[in-house]
């Protein structure tokens, strides 16, 4: 079964992760172990998109789908997006480093190009819910319905958040947002989410360098769902997303 993994990092963390930094070389060997076919990658929380597009840009042997990661403080942001609008195929938006919701009014011309470019974003859900609760991405998804949300660790990595968050998507019925399933270890409260808010909202990642693909391919493989299921959370639901069905 064909595998994407839409959640990935490359490059150097800040001292919240100790300065621990890996290579495009590192992620292409963990990619090509773990049986997955491509993969999104996004920077750490030093923002080196230029770097990482770079380094991608060069890489021969690995098709990488950039994903640039959206600090409205960076005063290099704009000019970066301008230029290489063409090779950006996410936007990663990071509500608790930025500490900014993901309402705030600094996003909004990000997601104004998001919403005309047809670039999906992922936006970190966390378990600070005053700034990185799933209530505000969804509420983005309401009043942006050409725009596709990504809303990463299924809504905040807590098995109440997850399936808190699969009921909320459910019952808003809206077509334009997903679950992310990268760092969630719980698999049942995986299987439970995927039953309410349905394989087609849900999208595969491992969150590497802090994960390992071959730590959450299990869990998908696990599902008590069909494989044309699986096959939506492994790859088609992202590939749609990023036009590359
Ligand atoms: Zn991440």
């Amino acid at each position: 079964m064909k595998i994407i993994d839409s959640h990935i990092h490359i490059g150097k963390w800040s001292s919240v992760f100790l300065d621990y930094e890996t290579s495009v070389k590192d992620a292409v060997k963990v990619m090509k172990e773990s049986g997955v076919d491509s993969a999104v990658a996004l920077p750490c929380d030093t923002f080196m998109n230029r770097e990482l597009l770079d380094e991608i840009r060069k890489e021969n042997n690995y098709k990488f789908h950039f994903a640039c990661w959206i600090n409205p403080d960076d005063n290099n942001l704009d000019g970066f997006i301008e230029k290489n609008i063409k090779d950006i195929k996410v936007f990663k938006i990071h509500p608790s480093f930025q500490k900014k919701r993901v309402t705030d009014i600094a996003y909004s011309k990000y997601l104004d190009i998001a919403e005309s470019e047809n670039i999906p974003v992922i936006v970190h859900c966390g378990r600070w819910q005053e700034i990185a609760g799933f209530t505000f991405p969804i509420e983005t998804a309401k009043k942006r319905k050409n725009l596709n949300l990504i809303l990463a660790h299924m809504g905040g990595d807590q098995p109440n958040l997850v399936t808190d968050c699969a009921n909320a998507v459910k019952e808003s019925g809206l077509k334009n947002l997903f679950l992310g399933t990268e760092s969630v270890r719980e698999f049942h409260f995986v299987n439970e989410a995927v039953k309410i808010a349905g394989a087609e909202r849900v999208i595969f990642g491992s969150d590497y360098n802090l994960g390992l693909p071959k730590m959450y391919i299990p869990i998908i493989e696990s599902l008590k769902i069909s494989n044309e299921e699986k096959e939506l959370i492994f790859s088609r639901n992202i590939s749609r997303l990023l036009g590359i069905e």
